[in-house]
């Protein structure tokens, strides 16, 4: 059995390469050009996101740093189609997320998302397991791979010998292993994550940490939102947002023309 967390083995993904610098053939798994999402609330409209870019590649391991309140989450779960913006464009896959109804916005993220919370959001009643095998089996897989694939990836995340305890038995760093454990189930396209240490001590917050650069060298897309300065310094790319826009890309700018209008994106097929 490998524990994931103290071997160098990495959790491989067929077909996925880390993707380096601007290049026209670039295969791009995250596109958002001119985003904006404005919460109404009693007092006076939050202007969330106010003409947001952000591209990241197959491959990428990218952290988004910016101050409280700039926006970070909310851009965050428009990529994730938890959301959707109020004007502006976001793909996942070259799928237009802006065009598809809450169903077809469930499907997506079925098939291309794994979310990572700051509090792990596990199912406290059921075992281990039984987290990692649920969103299979939501996704329509049979019991017997589901349970396959679950009892994999735990080994990989070295938390093979837990399958059978509660959550609440595990330390705060195994919890939110076993949280990214249940995110990769669905082997997702892209791994969103919000704030993924912001809730762990340093050693904790360490191990999440190892556990995200493995999985990027093994080829996984990752998206996460940090304060936390030695997770951005893990990421191969560091994205700076203020004031609900993109301030600084960190090395991969979006086709945006300087005026700030977007070029046209074609319609996926
Ligand atoms: P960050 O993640 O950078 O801290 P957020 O994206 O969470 O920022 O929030 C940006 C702004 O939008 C904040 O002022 C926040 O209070 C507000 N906001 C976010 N979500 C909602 C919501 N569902 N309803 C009302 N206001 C919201």
């Amino acid at each position: 059995m490998t524990d994931y967390a103290s071997t160098d083995q990495a959790v491989p993904e067929a077909g996925a390469r880390p993707a380096d610098g601007n290049d026209a053939a670039v295969d791009l798994v995250v596109r958002v050009r001119g985003a904006y999402r404005t919460f109404e609330r009693d007092t006076a409209p939050v202007r969330a996101l106010r003409g947001a870019d952000l591209d990241v590649a197959r491959g990428e391991f990218v952290a988004v740093m910016g101050p409280s309140g700039c926006g970070k989450s909310t851009l965050l779960n428009l990529i994730a189609g938890l959301d959707s913006p109020d004007e502006g464009f976001v793909s996942v896959a070259d799928l237009d997320l802006t065009k598809m109804d809450e169903n077809a916005l469930a499907i997506m993220r079925r098939s291309h998302i794994g979310i990572v919370f700051q509090f792990f959001n596990l199912l406290e009643g059921m075992t281990v397991l039984e987290n990692v095998v649920m969103p299979a089996l939501i996704a329509g897989v049979k019991r017997k791979p589901a349970e396959t694939r679950a009892r994999d990836l735990l080994d990989l995340l070295g938390l093979g010998d837990k399958a059978r305890q509660a959550p609440a038995t595990l330390s705060g760093g195994q919890r939110q292993r076993l949280a990214i454990a249940r995110a990769l189930a669905n082997e997702p396209t892209l791994v969103l994550a919000d704030e993924p240490t912001g809730a762990l001590d340093s050693e904790g917050g360490e191990e999440v940490l190892e556990l995200f650069r493995r999985l990027h060298s093994g080829g996984q897309t990752i998206l996460l939102v940090t304060h936390d300065q030695p997770v951005a310094d893990a990421a191969q790319r560091l994205v700076r947002m203020r004031d609900g826009r993109v301030i600084d890309h960190g090395g991969r700018e979006p086709d945006v023309e300087p005026d700030g209008e977007t070029q046209p994106v074609a319609a996926p097929a």
